[in-house]
């Protein structure tokens, strides 16, 4: 990993920026605060189709904060969000996205798939959720659709039958973004999906994640403090220091030519 191998992510930057055309999602003027402590301020940015936008800043810049809002887990104090043009940042404002809608549009995988994969359940019970408790399903179908998913991800057919402690680090990852894949979302927050893996296993799911991208046209917020994990795989890169954001752009020119000194110094300290 590093920016020694930022070969830059073609798709996307290919196509000559899709977002510019119409943003899949909008973030506008989003401010969040805490009891007095102002966490977000004035954020806005969007999200184009099919984009992996990267969004990096240290701990505690507020990072996890707007993945929450955008998955619809949190509201803002002020500012809208809107998917595809319909806002859902404020219960009951315009042309509201019914809950079951943003779940099916809009899913998040963590850092720790191991805090959100029920210990109990085997996987090919984890992976059927999704079909079950969206709609009714025959028992042939279901099985046919998870073996699709395992295969999605790459994995082997032997992990159905075992549970999520029996499986590594990765493969977890990879039954977590299974799952958030199930029901063909527009958009998968990421936050900090690879930054529990060790290096090479990283490599690899960083690799999934762009494939998915390619097969699926499903779009990401990836979230890493990683800015050497973003040069991997994000078209587009968002920097956000204490709640502000500070400098956008492609991922490569912001690379090679890095505005704002926090940036700089983020730049550096990839090894
Ligand atoms: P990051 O993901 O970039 O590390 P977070 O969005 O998790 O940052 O947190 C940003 C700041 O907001 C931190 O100072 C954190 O303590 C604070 N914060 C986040 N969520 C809450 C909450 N529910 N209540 C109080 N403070 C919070
Ligand atoms: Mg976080």
């Amino acid at each position: 990993l590093g920016a020694a191998r930022l070969g830059g992510p073609k798709t996307y930057a290919a196509a000559g920026g899709r977002e510019a055309s119409r943003p899949l999602l909008a973030m506008h003027g989003i401010a969040r605060s805490f009891g007095t402590r102002s966490v977000l301020d004035d954020v806005s940015f969007t999200i184009g189709e099919g984009e992996i936008l990267g969004l990096v800043g240290e701990s505690g810049s507020g990072k996890s904060t707007i993945g929450r809002l955008i998955a619809g887990l949190d509201r803002p104090d002020a500012g809208l969000i809107s998917l595809r043009g319909r806002d859902y940042s404020q219960p009951g404002s315009g042309g509201v996205l019914l809950q079951g809608d943003l779940r099916k549009a809009i899913q998040v995988v963590f850092q720790d798939p191991y805090a959100s994969l029920n210990p109990r359940r085997r996987i090919e019970a984890i992976l059927s959720d999704p079909f079950v408790i969206h709609g009714s399903i025959g028992k042939a179908e279901l099985r046919e659709k998870v073996k699709q998913l395992v295969a999605d991800v790459e994995l082997p057919e032997e992990i159905l039958n075992r549970l999520p402690s029996q499986l590594s680090g990765g493969q977890r990852q990879r039954v977590a973004i299974a799952r958030a894949i199930a029901l063909r979302p527009s958009l998968i927050v990421a936050d900090e999906p690879v930054s529990a893996l060790d290096i090479t296993t990283q490599a690899k799911v960083i690799r999934l994640l762009s494939r998915l991208r390619d097969k699926l046209g499903v779009s990401f917020l990836f979230i890493s403090h990683d800015l050497g994990v973003i040069g991997e795989l994000c078209d587009r890169v968002i920097v956000l220091e204490k709640g502000q954001i500070v400098e956008t752009g492609q991922t490569r020119q912001v690379f090679r030519r890095p505005v704002h000194d926090y940036t700089r110094r983020l730049l550096a300290s990839i090894p």
